[in-house]
């Protein structure tokens, strides 16, 4: 178990799936949580289950759309914690499309909130970060974004981008203590995912060599390590909690 006492940790996303499981599991490691996302009383939820194991949590209401948000989300771990030291930029979208068929407001949705939004509250948080001289800012990209996928241009665009983001981001923060890395999930269970066919569950099934899916909390692990004291020279790095499925 790492320690991640005194710091205060930021995460998008954090009404649900992957991004619920890493603020509780940041928060059991000691961190004190700003959770992040649209739906107010998921997000309560999310907070009463750190708050009820005895730690600490704040919420911010707010769409990432609004390019006001990540100012105001940072904004909320100064007053409330006195500092931000980790930011996972989870919250993500799909809206699934062949090219020939994807709409402009499809792409537009997508970019939007999974890479424009990623940058702005990697900007907002790296202002704080570099005046602390310290800082582990954590994407979460997907294996899309790595190897691609028919029916998924703009997801997937959305994640190579966040991949790209994080190796510049590495080399401009990294002199100012700042480290920048990105997990690559493969296929893990949640709402996002729970609306795929059986069939094509299935065949997802017989891609990955551990011969199972994911679950929200083996994310969760790889997060709380790169958070940690022990990942501070670690900087730049795509990692994958796939199975094996890029491979
Ligand atoms: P999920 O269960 O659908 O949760 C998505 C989260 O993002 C929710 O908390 C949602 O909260 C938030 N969100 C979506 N749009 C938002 C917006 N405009 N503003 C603020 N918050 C927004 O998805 P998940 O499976 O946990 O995925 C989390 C991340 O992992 C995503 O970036 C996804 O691309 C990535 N990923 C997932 C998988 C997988 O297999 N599940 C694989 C690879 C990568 P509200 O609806 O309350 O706003």
């Amino acid at each position: 178990m790492f320690s991640l006492k005194g710091k205060a940790a930021l995460v998008t996303g954090a009404s649900r799936g992957i991004g619920k499981a890493i603020s509780l599991a940041l928060a059991s490691c000691g961190a004190q949580i700003v959770a992040f996302a649209r739906t107010e009383d998921a997000l309560q939820a999310t907070a009463d289950e750190i708050r009820s194991a005895g730690g600490e949590a704040a919420v911010v209401v707010g769409d990432l759309s609004d390019p006001a948000a990540g100012d105001r989300a940072v904004q909320m771990s100064i007053e409330a914690f006195g500092r931000l030291d980790i930011l996972v930029n989870n919250a993500g979208v799909t809206r699934d499309g062949l090219l020939i068929r994807m709409k402009d407001e499809d792409w537009d949705s997508v970019i939007g909130t999974n890479l424009t939004g990623a940058f702005r509250f990697t900007r907002a948080a790296a202002r704080t970060m570099m005046k602390q001289r310290s800082g582990r800012v954590i994407q979460i990209s997907s294996v899309v974004g790595v190897k691609g996928n028919a029916g998924q241009a703009n997801y997937a665009a959305s994640k190579a981008g966040v991949i790209g983001m994080t190796l510049s981001l590495a080399k401009e923060l990294g002199p100012r203590g700042v480290t920048v890395n990105a997990i690559a999930p493969g296929f893990i269970t949640t709402d996002m995912t729970s609306g795929l066919s059986e069939d094509y569950q299935s065949q997802l099934r017989n891609m990955i060599p551990l011969g199972v899916f994911g679950s929200p909390e083996d994310v969760a692990a790889v997060a709380c390590f790169l958070a940690s004291d022990e990942a501070r020279y670690v900087t730049g790095q795509v990692i994958q909690v796939d199975g094996g499925m890029r491979l």
